[in-house]
């Protein structure tokens, strides 16, 4: 991985389409099928536009911004059996079929439809003192998977034994499991403290504490799971927050969120040979096909508008339209395809 400029870039429209042929598209239904099956991305730039009619093609829906989109847009909801989740009777039951996260996600994501317009997923914790609805989107597991990858690549040095490489990963877990006793981690989870990079140069790094992450291996590691919580704030929550019931009903994750998540799973594995945090993560984990179209969105792809004055100018796709494609991707190609990482991710090419 190169630089941190390089790998979170911001390219404007003109970066995007410097020295490249500029194929316009209008079918929306086809812009993913387009760009994953005949396309150049050294050579060409998709700009979503209908060049014959001149008229500009709305991926949002109609009289909503990206930022509205982001804190309300229809999401899909992962739906509990709350009343299993309630009785240890219950828990037992969820045990013996192995009801993890990605199972649930599974059947979730495999029912959504390529033409939905949909703006992450929700899910409302069955226990805990907070059950305010855990909301993400796929851009920021997109986003949160490449924070990850680029500090275990780009600040720790290579091939490390696990027991290095543990203490390199204390220079960012900064506070693991501190709680009173074992019981109290195995009813409501352990807890870190964890530092992520920003991804914009010269910016200080963010602390994020995250509390009921799932170690211990008993029944109650399928409801704690769902009670994951972080402190963490940010412009783009800050952002989601302005929209007042947000408020009350939801917990935004974001992708430093995910990265300091999957610095504790590293952290787990690496020091105890616990896979406990991976099996029960709520951040959905990308696959190389979802990250090539990430990436593709990111660097070949613009769309045309038209300004106030009726002139028409390019610009980058917003995290809105990147996250209704993300799922376009989802109800053409599945679950698996796109959001169950077989491959460690930190080896991804980026
Ligand atoms: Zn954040």
């Amino acid at each position: 991985m190169a630089r941190k400029q390089e790998i979170f870039p911001k390219k404007t429209a003109e970066e995007i389409k410097q020295g490249k042929r500029i194929v316009d598209y209008a079918r929306l239904g086809d812009v993913i099928d387009k760009l994953m099956n005949r396309f150049n991305p050294e050579e060409e730039c998709l700009r979503i536009y209908n060049a014959k009619r001149q008229t500009t093609v709305n991926l949002l829906p109609a009289g909503w911004d990206v930022r509205k989109f982001k804190a309300k847009g229809p999401r899909v909801v992962i739906m509990l059996e709350y009343n299993l989740f309630c009785t240890e009777d219950g828990l037992e039951k969820i045990a013996r079929q192995g009801l993890t996260p990605v199972k649930l996600r599974e059947g979730a994501f495999s029912r959504v439809e390529k033409s939905q317009t949909l703006s992450g997923y929700v899910i409302i914790p069955p226990s805990g003192d907070d059950k305010r609805a855990r909301v993400f989107s796929l851009v920021d597991c997109c986003k949160g998977a490449k924070l990850y990858s680029y500090i275990v690549n780009n600040l720790m040095p290579k091939d490390l034994s696990s027991e290095d490489y543990v203490k390199e990963l204390k220079k960012f877990i900064k506070v693991y499991d501190e709680r009173d006793s074992p019981r109290e981690v195995e009813r409501m989870g352990a807890f870190a403290i964890v530092r992520v990079p920003s991804t914009t140069p010269k910016e200080r790094s963010h602390l994020i504490r995250l509390d009921g992450i799932p170690v211990v291996d008993t029944k109650h590691k399928y409801s704690i799971a769902y009670s994951l919580v972080s402190d963490h704030s940010c412009l783009d929550k800050k952002f989601r927050f302005a929209f007042p019931s947000n408020f009350q009903k939801n917990k935004f994750m974001c992708f430093h969120d995910m990265a300091a998540y999957l610095l504790v799973i590293d952290y787990c594995w690496h020091r105890d040979k616990n896979a406990i945090p991976l099996e029960q993560s709520l951040f959905a984990l990308p696959t190389q096909t979802t990250i090539d179209l990430f990436n593709l969105m990111e660097n070949n792809v613009v769309i045309r508008y038209r300004t106030q004055s009726g002139r028409l100018r390019d610009r980058p796709l917003n995290e809105g339209e990147q996250e209704i494609l993300l799922w376009r991707l989802v109800g053409m190609e599945g679950h698996d395809e796109t959001f169950f990482a077989r491959q460690k991710i930190r080896d991804y090419k980026w």
